[in-house]
């Protein structure tokens, strides 16, 4: 599944269609598409996962699930789940959950919580994971999109590592200042995801996602689906501490 910084490397690719008027919409997405006709795209943006797409009064998030694509000007031979069309060029999704809202995206989404945005407030994210999430497993609170907007799985399985925090952890267990390195971890793996997408080397140079032993210790990483939400998981059983 794509995560933060791949939206944001789609976003950043279609800035071109910014301020162009979309003279449709098309797919088999039920969302009703009555309104995009003939309207100015004023601003493409993201939060988390989703691209929005925002016109005068109203925008559209899409969401790319674990099998969505997107390409600009081609077709794949399947029928585009949403799409839209500007007088001579197209963006099409494919297999992508459509939300219409009648408003603006800060009037919806709580842009503090977003690892890759200005807004990004890490003392926020730090309060609520504490009063909110203080019984879960931070394996699992990590994957909160409220709360860590973005986060996909192997920003999650990374940052832990480097945090040295064991994913079955509960919230309330670990010492805040654990938590404050995380959550900065967090951000900055973010980013470097961001850049290694460029040379498309996440997978090759992350430290223990899809690999078998740690980098530091050689020893045999544990991996196995943990936590409630079931996501496979490569935690290293010696620098990652159990708090308890
Ligand atoms: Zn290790």
């Amino acid at each position: 599944m794509p995560e933060g910084p791949s939206i944001l490397l789609l976003k950043n690719k279609l800035q071109r269609y910014k301020g162009k008027m979309v003279t449709e919409a098309s797919g088999y997405g039920e969302m009703d598409k009555s309104a995009i006709q003939n309207v100015k795209l004023e601003e493409i943006e993201t939060f988390g996962k989703n691209l929005i797409f925002t016109f005068k009064n109203f925008f559209v998030t899409v969401h790319l699930g674990l099998f969505g694509s997107m390409l600009v000007n081609k077709r794949k031979k399947v029928n585009a789940s949403f799409a839209l069309h500007f007088s001579d060029a197209e963006i099409n999704f494919y297999v992508a959950n459509t939300h219409f809202y009648r408003g603006r995206p800060r009037d919806f989404f709580n842009y503090k919580t977003d690892i890759l945005k200005e807004e990004y407030d890490g003392e926020f994210v730090l309060s609520t994971l504490q009063e909110k999430f203080a019984d879960k497993m931070i394996g699992d609170a990590l994957m909160e999109q409220e709360l860590f907007t973005g986060v996909g799985n192997i920003i999650r399985i990374e940052s832990l590592y480097r945090a040295k925090i064991h994913p079955d952890s509960l919230v309330k267990d670990i010492p805040e200042k654990k938590l404050v390195y995380l959550i900065e971890a967090v951000v900055n793996y973010a980013y470097e995801f961001l850049d290694q997408l460029k040379t498309d080397s996440v997978k090759e140079q992350a430290l223990i996602y899809g690999k078998k032993t740690c980098p530091k210790d050689k020893k045999e990483l544990a991996i196995g689906e943990m936590g409630r939400i079931k996501r496979k998981t490569y935690v290293c059983p010696k620098c990652q501490k159990m708090y308890q």
